[in-house]
């Protein structure tokens, strides 16, 4: 039997909602992030048509491209999950409903003024990205940095500050990310609770579980729902 896209995204909403079950959460906290980088545009007009809405990009150029295309899609939201640099984020303040990856004052600063110079509806919803594991490769700021970049997110009334964003270090154990997922919650208590920070984005394709249970309420699904993305080509 071939999966598509449309019966895998069923398998991973019933995945979720298990996850959710089995720790005792109420599976509506927890929205499903559809990771659609290197995939194609029919691929994301599938998980569309079976009822996915969020849609996570990771190259401006990419989400550029794919939001041009998929323009007359009014209700498909776009959120930057990559790197953000501060010469782009004019392209992305438009476009996207979150950034979820601000991990600068330089950024903020940018991106709030360009989000109000582009007449958006809105302000756009911005998470913190934290390099929780310390590893150098890794964009986001440090743990150390993150009140005053919060605090920046709030100083621009482009933005709406939602909450923070993680990436652990990559691993084929999923248990491994989860020192990495309570970290974040800690932070995030420190820093306000969920008054301030409602929303945790994190957890993949193979740690989704932990992540439900340390208490994530946005999950990023890429290789699950859409299969192996192509390495040796960018996907238009
Ligand atoms: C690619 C990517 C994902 C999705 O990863 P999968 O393992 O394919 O589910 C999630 N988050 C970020 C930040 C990514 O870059």
């Amino acid at each position: 039997m071939t999966s598509t896209v449309a019966s895998r995204l069923d398998r991973e909403r019933e995945r979720l909602r298990a996850a959710a079950r089995a720790c005792g959460r109420d599976e509506h906290e927890i929205k499903l992030l559809a990771v659609s980088k290197q995939q194609s545009v029919s691929a994301i007009l599938e998980a569309y048509a079976a009822g996915q809405r969020d849609f996570g990009e990771n190259y401006v150029q990419e989400l550029r491209q794919k939001a041009t295309e998929l323009e007359h899609l009014r209700d498909l939201r776009w959120h930057l999950i990559g790197h953000l640099q501060t010469n782009k984020a004019k392209v992305v303040a438009g476009l996207a409903s979150s950034v979820q990856t601000i991990d600068s004052i330089r950024l903020c600063q940018e991106l709030g003024r360009r989000r109000l110079a582009a007449g958006a509806e809105g302000p756009l919803d911005a998470l913190v990205e934290v390099n929780v594991s310390g590893e150098t490769s890794k964009s986001g700021c440090a743990p150390g940095e993150l009140r005053e970049v919060c605090a920046a997110v709030e100083a621009q009334p482009g933005l709406r500050l939602r909450g923070l964003f993680t990436v652990p270090p990559a691993s084929e154990d999923p248990n491994a990310a989860r020192p990495h997922f309570e970290a974040l919650v800690r932070l995030r208590r420190e820093l306000g609770g969920d008054a301030r920070l409602p929303e945790l984005s994190m957890g993949m394709s193979g740690d989704l579980e932990v992540a439900v249970a340390c208490g994530s309420t946005w999950v990023r699904l890429g290789t699950a729902i859409f299969g192996h993305r192509s390495t040796s080509e960018r996907a238009p």
